[in-house]
């Protein structure tokens, strides 16, 4: 269970830093994804979320926006308003009840429920009984793909934020979420992946990359040293400091071809390989970190 709350207060990401990513983005053209969500539900302020769509659809035409919501607020007219104002794929996870384990029979109730609110069956494409239930519909070419998960069995235990159980677990894999994702949180504080979220106090202390605003330009912020950091301990099969060692988001075993190749790229673009130190002698972002905001300082 979440140790946070993120109910009882509504706190918005500011326009004027919603306005600085969207031009950033629109200097370069940009035709990859956007997402609006991050621990919040965006439907429940429905005039905020259409203004906002709109808002990046007329900065960024090729863009792919899109966000996860847990279906709740959603009905055919309102899918409608946000086809129009510019949404292009909609995600929606059906939660178990707060505190409740997951449930295949509830899951297939909700599934039916959002069916009947958006007027259109959904389609269901994988049903593993006790861990998923998957499936899509498109409503007017909008492609929206519902889903339920047994966290328990199938989650990450979110930047070692929430305590499922990972055994003795120890990440092997890379990952390219650093690489991938630049995650924004409502406060302007970046993180090196969504897995970390700003109101979980020892994420904003450990893992925070600064804030938007300590760069001039999202893509300063992207190429900092502290991203550059993460970025390189992700790049290769082996192990991993903290919160990535104990993160099973991706994990798989490399092929021989597959490690040979990260080898390579990481030999030619930094040099000969460094073995990190064992996660379990306690590694973890914390240090590296504080040296790079050392630095920063004193510039
Ligand atoms: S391994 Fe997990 S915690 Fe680490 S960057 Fe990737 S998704 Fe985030």
């Amino acid at each position: 269970m979440s140790k946070v709350d993120r109910a009882s207060t509504n706190k918005l990401l500011p326009h004027d830093t919603y306005e600085l990513i969207l031009r950033d983005l629109a200097e370069i053209s940009y035709d990859e994804g956007l997402c609006l969500n991050l621990y919040n539900e965006p439907t429940s302020d429905k005039s905020l979320l259409l203004n906002r769509i709109r808002r990046a659809r007329e900065l960024l035409p090729a863009a792919r926006i899109y966000f996860s919501s847990n279906g709740d607020y959603l009905d055919r007219d309102y899918v409608r308003e946000l086809i129009s104002a510019g949404l292009s794929e909609l995600y929606i996870s059906i939660h178990a009840p707060a505190g409740k384990p997951y449930d295949d029979a509830y899951a297939a109730t909700r599934f039916n429920d959002l069916s009947r609110r958006l007027q259109k069956a959904i389609k269901i494409d994988i049903l593993r009984p006790g861990e998923t239930m998957q499936g899509h519909v498109n409503i007017e070419k909008l492609p929206i793909h519902v889903f339920a998960t047994n966290y328990y069995t199938l989650g990450s235990n979110r930047a070692e934020s929430v305590g499922l159980s990972s055994g003795a677990f120890s990440r092997s894999a890379p990952c390219s979420r650093p690489f991938n994702d630049f995650t924004v949180s409502y406060d302007g504080t970046l993180f090196p992946c969504c897995q970390m979220f700003v109101d979980f106090a020892e994420h904003t202390q450990r893992y925070a990359i600064g804030k938007l605003t300590d760069f001039p330009t999202i893509f300063a912020a992207y190429a900092s040293q502290a991203m550059a950091e993460w970025r390189k301990e992700l790049l290769r099969y082996g192990p991993k400091l903290s919160p990535c060692a104990t993160c099973t988001e991706g994990q798989h075993e490399g092929t021989p071809e597959q490690i040979a190749t990260r080898e390579k790229v990481y030999s030619e673009f930094l040099g000969p390989s460094q073995v990190v130190s064992s996660p379990s002698a306690g590694g973890s972002w914390l240090g590296g970190i504080r040296r790079w905001r050392v630095a920063r300082r004193s510039k």
